[in-house]
């Protein structure tokens, strides 16, 4: 998804707001650091938490079958949920919020059990069931969703013709916001068949493939959609509504569009930026993560969301984001934001996902990192760069990337500028493009379709790098602060010393400095060391362009 706190940023960015923002800083309130973080609740906890009745077992498939009733905003029916024991038990944890129904849960014609506590819910059985056996429930449910988080988690709308209007966007709230299953981030099923009955007169697009409609006779159709590879809960979608469809191809990939009919023809003309994004993004990482499920963009009535093979629109059809140009150098205006941003997802996020939301790094830094991809790719490096380094400007640097694990709490929006300018000074860490370029691919390679974790990274780039990148990981993803290279100026000896100040004790990055065009490239630790140079503290530069740091001279 999109940075949730965009819109105070730019804001922010306005000259007066800033000029108002540093006075009443400055005259009403001395700094402060920022509120040490809420001890986690025990929803947080029942959410976050891959406790053992998690962790006994292994998601096969979800057949997620239901009947959406626009008028009552009432959902009925059941997910079909296949899973593997990976420990002899009788309880597993499913989830479901509280505000709907549990109708009955069965194991064949077994009526089983259950204990619910906030919106956990675990389910008993009269036998133990055993490692390695592959057990199917039935998980029937019914009930009046409630709407809740920043793009709602469930939506019952009218568009501006009065259709109905019914999305979903829960990434944050959790996919048992409207529907039961096992919702975290570390275990996904291996494929999943949506079937979702709605009146006849509307279209229903979720992910994975179309597979066809069939009238039910009572006024509903049921649209069935089949994924054919691993998902992640809340990328589970739907989008009900008054859709015109249409399509094209890039090579073999299917591509389908879904705009309201009075949107159309912007449609038409922006969404032929799928295609270029592809393309893209193929160049850099291999094939479209989900070939056989094919690329969807819908229409939606808010932003936009990374709903894997079925990503949702709603930047207004027009470049930048939300119309404004994004990172302010005059380069986001020449594309798309949403199309690029939540596409990029389809390779990190959807396709590699972090296997907890503490890590979500792994989503977020990267799709924001691949944007400026996309940038080189169309424009070329220095473009790329002036892009980046703006997004230094919504950077806060008063919390870690990485939150606690195991309590379901999303890290801070330096995830998303930080994560990319993070990976951008690797790349001057690495300092050959040819091998930067084979790394990047063959790290998508490597993981995609798995769920990773921040030390899976860091152990591939180590072996591939043969480098020691632990430190330099650890400086910027679990800490608050930058970085800071110190410099002392010796101007009568020609000479300047330098160190690192951080966090990490153990970190030694290198940096080129010098003067730009002619750079030198010097190995920092936390030890003071000399170096000669015919450059004045004024004419001495140290290319923060390409490594994310602070310089005090
Ligand atoms: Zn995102």
């Amino acid at each position: 998804m999109e940075c949730a706190r965009w819109k105070q940023i730019e804001a922010v960015r306005r000259p007066f707001s800033v000029l108002f923002l540093l006075l009443a800083g400055v005259l009403l309130r001395p700094a402060q650091p920022p509120p040490a973080p809420a001890p986690p609740s025990r929803a947080d906890i029942l959410r976050g938490e891959y406790g053992p009745y998690r962790a006994n077992n292994d998601l096969l498939f979800y057949h997620l079958d239901i009947r959406v009733d626009p008028d009552r905003k009432f959902i009925s029916g059941k997910n079909t949920i296949r899973f593997r024991m990976l420990k002899d038990g009788t309880r597993i944890q499913l989830d479901l919020h509280a505000a709907l129904n549990i109708d009955k849960i069965l194991l064949g014609d077994t009526r089983l059990e259950y204990q619910r506590e906030l919106g956990a819910v675990f389910v008993d059985f009269p036998q133990t069931l055993t490692a390695g056996n592959v057990y199917t429930i039935e998980f029937y449910y019914s009930g009046n969703p409630v709407e809740t988080g920043r793009f709602g988690g469930i939506t019952f709308r009218q568009d501006a013709s009065g259709h109905p209007w019914i999305n979903t966007a829960c990434e944050g709230t959790g996919a048992s916001l409207w529907w039961p299953n096992k919702d975290q981030w570390r275990d996904e099923v291996e494929s999943m068949r949506i079937s979702v009955a709605i009146p006849n007169s509307l279209v229903d697009v979720s992910n994975g493939k179309f597979i066809g409609k069939t009238d039910l006779g009572d006024g509903y159709t049921r649209w069935d959609w089949l994924v054919q590879y691993p998902i992640n809960n809340y990328d589970v979608s739907l989008n009900i509504g008054n859709y015109q469809h249409f399509s094209d191809r890039l090579g073999s990939l299917p591509l389908d569009f879904y705009a309201l009919p009075e949107d159309l023809d912007k449609a038409r003309k922006q969404f032929v930026q799928a295609k270029g994004m592809i393309e893209a993004f193929q160049h850099y990482f291999g094939e479209y993560p989900f070939q056989k499920d094919g690329y969807k963009l819908i229409q939606a009535p808010y932003s936009g969301m990374e709903h894997q093979s079925a990503v949702t629109y709603g930047n207004h059809f027009a470049n930048g984001y939300l119309e404004r140009d994004w990172t302010g150098v005059g380069i986001s205006p020449r594309f798309d934001f949403i199309i690029i941003h939540e596409s990029a997802h389809e390779w990190f996020g959807n396709s590699i996902t972090a296997a907890d939301i503490s890590d979500m790094w792994i989503h977020e830094g990267w799709a924001t990192y691949l944007e400026s991809l996309y940038v080189e790719y169309m424009w070329g490096h220095e473009d790329a760069l002036k892009y980046l380094n703006a997004y230094k400007s919504k950077v806060r640097n008063t919390q870690p990337i990485i939150t606690p694990r195991g309590i379901n709490r999303s890290p801070a929006q330096d995830q998303y500028f930080k994560g990319a300018l993070f990976i951008n000074t690797l790349r001057s860490i690495v300092n050959d493009d040819a091998r930067w370029w084979a790394l990047l691919h063959d790290f998508y390679q490597h993981f995609k379709y798995r769920n990773i974790m921040t030390e899976d990274v860091v152990e591939y780039f180590n072996q591939k790098t043969a480098m020691n990148l632990t430190p330099i990981f650890d400086e910027y993803l679990r800490h608050a602060a930058l970085p800071v290279l110190e410099l002392k100026f010796e101007e009568a000896a020609g000479a300047v010393s330098y160190r690192w100040k951080a966090d990490e004790p153990a970190f030694a990055m290198p940096v080129r400095v010098g003067a730009k065009d002619q750079w030198q490239i010097v190995r920092p630790t936390s030890e003071w060391q000399t170096m000669k140079t015919p450059l004045g503290k004024d004419q001495f530069e140290v290319a923060t362009d390409l490594y994310y740091v602070n310089v005090s001279r």
